[in-house]
């Protein structure tokens, strides 16, 4: 039923399936020294996800910084804001990785054009062919210049004809070491405003994991302490990634929420369309980012959300406690390494007079399919669609 036509996104530049050309290009580092990240792809930032990522330069400027891959000069840009510097390759896999905050760009470049002072504004494109480049090219000296609040160089990989923002991690993963799990600091339980309660509360509430020690490698977390809830109740968790070679901390790349082993949430922050960049307000709880300055990033999807990265079950995500008896909530927390780590916590069903709990049983549908689809084309033709991937798992 044409499904693919259907999904609904932020707008036009979603194409989260557009199939890159399956000719296999092979990436390098675009330094010569270890990568050592000081952001890394989508971690939340007020207004906007954070478009790529962030590789020290040793707090200098003046590193030499080669082309991750074959293909062709297509832009140059320089600004005294933004990106600074910045020099555009574009690869033949259909994918566009932009170098930023450069000092300079490498010689036969700098000559292309005449710059005329510091407020220089200049834009320039190149046609395939023109400039070709070879994996591992000199192509830049990196900086501090444009939005930048210091010397490191900003890397972002695109999918060329889209331009939706992908994770460089998915090229450059073999040349960042990183063998530590992310951590989760705390979750937040959010009763559905006359639907649920939590801990016989109408409010969100916080509660905390424990302190994370990267060192020790704690994977695995079991909160003790019991919570009760009835009704509806959505979750969203405060959690960081890191790495060995930093104090820095990163983005939570895969969170997925399970409700007695039943997946309700998951997200793979692989591909943002530029468009869906406010989303981020909606997906994090923004309220609480300007009073605390910490993100909690929701394991449900709020009405109108169109974020092509969140997946939910029916109930978008929120949990129905609509029953006497414990549920077991689980988060699996993993990198892009692989490192994977797991919180565990118990919430009891209790009944409460306050709230009356939907006794229909939702169906619990294994299926992918973006809510904004099922608001959309009704509750009626929502079982058809899942119909094919619910047979398979019932
Ligand atoms: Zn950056």
């Amino acid at each position: 039923m044409g499904a693919a036509v259907l999904l609904a996104s932020c707008g036009d530049d979603n194409d989260q399936g557009s199939v890159v050309n399956a000719q296999v290009v092979e990436y390098v580092s675009p330094i010569d020294y270890d990568i050592v990240l000081a952001g890394n792809f989508g971690e939340p930032r007020p207004w906007h996800f954070h478009g790529g990522l962030d590789i020290k330069t040793g707090n200098v400027e003046g590193k030499k910084v080669f082309s991750i891959a074959e293909g062709y000069v297509s832009r140059i840009t320089v600004n005294k804001y933004g990106f600074g510097n910045a020099i555009y390759v574009s690869h033949p896999d259909g994918l566009t990785s932009v170098y930023c905050h450069l000092k300079r760009f490498a010689e036969p470049y700098e000559q292309l054009f005449q710059r005329t002072g510091w407020r220089d504004t200049l834009d320039f494109r190149y046609p395939e062919g023109q400039l070709p480049v070879k994996a591992g090219d000199l192509i830049a000296i990196s900086g501090n210049t444009g939005h930048s609040t210091g010397p490191h160089l900003h890397l972002e990989l695109h999918d060329t004809r889209t331009w939706v923002m992908r994770d460089p991690m998915m090229k450059l993963a073999p040349y960042i070491a990183d063998s530590v799990a992310p951590q989760a600091h705390s979750f937040m339980a959010v009763p559905q405003q006359g639907e649920g309660l939590f801990n016989g509360g109408s409010t969100k509430q916080t509660f905390g994991f424990g302190q994370p020690d990267v060192k020790k490698q704690h994977t695995e977390w079991t909160l003790s302490r019991q919570f009760t809830a009835w009704g509806r109740v959505g979750f969203a968790l405060w959690a960081d990634d890191y790495s060995e070679a930093t104090y820095n901390h990163y983005g939570i790349r895969h969170t997925a929420l399970l409700v007695d082993g039943r997946e309700v949430f998951s997200v793979d922050v692989d591909s943002i369309p530029v468009s869906c960049q406010p989303e981020v307000n909606n997906w994090g709880d923004y309220t609480h980012w300007r009073r605390t300055r910490i993100w909690y990033m929701k394991s449900y999807r709020e009405l109108g959300m169109r974020l092509p990265i969140l997946h939910t079950d029916f109930n978008r995500g929120i949990v129905n406690f609509n029953e006497e008896r414990p549920y077991n909530l689980t988060y699996i927390l993993r990198d892009y390494q692989g490192n994977v780590a797991r919180y565990h916590f118990v919430v009891q069903g209790q009944r409460d007079s306050r709230i009356q709990p939907s006794e229909r049983s939702m169906r619990q549908v294994p299926c992918r399919m973006l809510l904004d689809d099922y608001l959309l084309y009704g509750q009626l033709l929502w079982p058809l669609y899942c119909s094919k991937a619910a047979a398979t798992s019932f």
